[in-house]
């Protein structure tokens, strides 16, 4: 069957201006070239550090942001060739959550004003039955409908993004692309999120793409893992290959960066230096080559190809035959 999602050479180039008369020079590639593609009722969990490119990626999924190049298939339509109406009627399948709940909520709008919100925007229902909606939606992310009548700031962090989650939700969605959910909140709390994120997919067989920063976060939600560096992917995998048997050097030094819960478990440690590029002025050949240990000549001359190296695991790296320029 054909993936829920399909992402063909996406790329993102945003202009540098500068100068007294805000002239162009040059361009930031915040995107270059990735591809990938998201299976219904499956979670992609895709990692990297900031500026790497993956909010860019999840906000032009749902084109909030509109790709340079590349193409973007949804449930068989094209969303990249659609209008910016046909693109509104389109969002009622595709919802985000985002970081900061608190400042993805209006302030001065009541929680069931809030949540009333997308189904008014995309005419799901009466008033009666909007109401209704509202509040099975408080239950179900483990609120209750007495709190329909409170604003933003009488909730704690937590139950805020559970609330962001009610909203995406209205719409009955297919597919949420969750950038960062759980970072903003204190650890005991991610996990209640994150349990009730799994169990909302179970419940209402919802697709995710989860947006995060490290790979500890994303590994028990996720089937399948992609790590993203400089706006390229470094390395997609299955969760298990990925976290038990890393491809590119730069997964294995995060996963270095990462405690290990099984003792007998060695990992060789693989540690990076520096910090990450500009990327307006990324490093010729493959990207992460200004800070990799294994470094080669040919790596600053090629970009390497991202390429299957075994089933289900691909990777971007001059260390694999299948990487090298053809
Ligand atoms: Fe390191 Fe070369 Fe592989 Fe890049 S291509 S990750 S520089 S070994
Ligand atoms: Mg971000």
């Amino acid at each position: 069957t054909e993936p829920l999602l399909k992402v063909e050479g996406l790329k993102k180039y945003f202009p540098v201006t500068g100068g007294m008369f805000g002239r162009v020079k040059g361009q930031v590639k915040a995107v270059d070239d990735i591809s990938f593609y998201v299976n219904e009722g499956e979670t992609l969990g895709i990692v990297g550090e900031s500026g790497c490119g993956k909010s860019t990626t999840g906000r032009m999924l749902m084109r909030l942001l509109d790709p340079t190049e590349g193409k973007v298939t949804f449930d068989g339509q094209e969303l990249t060739s659609l209008s910016a109406s046909e693109m509104r009627k389109a969002r009622r399948d595709i919802q985000m959550v985002f970081q900061d709940p608190y400042a993805s909520l209006n302030p001065r709008h009541s929680i069931e004003k809030i949540l009333m919100e997308p189904l008014n925007v995309h005419n799901i229902g009466d008033p009666k039955e909007r109401k209704r909606k509202v509040y099975e939606f408080l239950e179900i992310v483990g609120l209750s409908s007495y709190h329909a009548k409170r604003y933003p700031h009488q909730f704690s962090g937590g139950q805020r993004q559970r609330i962001g989650i009610a909203r995406a939700l209205m719409t009955n969605p297919k597919l949420i692309i969750a950038d960062e959910p759980v970072s903003a909140l204190d650890v005991s709390i991610q996990a209640q999120v994150l349990n009730l994120m799994q169990d909302l997919q179970r419940d209402l067989k919802l697709t995710y793409i989860f947006i995060a920063h490290d790979l500890g976060v994303v590994r028990h939600i996720s089937d399948r893992v992609g790590v993203m560096y400089l706006g390229n992917m470094a390395e997609l995998a299955d969760t298990e290959s990925l976290y038990e048997k890393p491809l590119h050097p730069y997964t294995q030094a995060l996963l270095s960066a990462v405690p290990v819960p099984d003792p007998d478990f060695v990992r060789e440690e693989v540690v990076i230096k520096g910090d990450v590029p500009s990327p307006a002025n990324p490093p010729s050949g493959c990207r992460f080559h200004t800070r990799c240990p294994f470094k080669m000549d040919i790596c600053s001359q090629e970009i390497p190809r991202f390429a299957e190296v075994e089933p289900g695991h691909s990777v971007a790296c001059h260390l694999y035959e299948e990487c090298r320029p053809q």
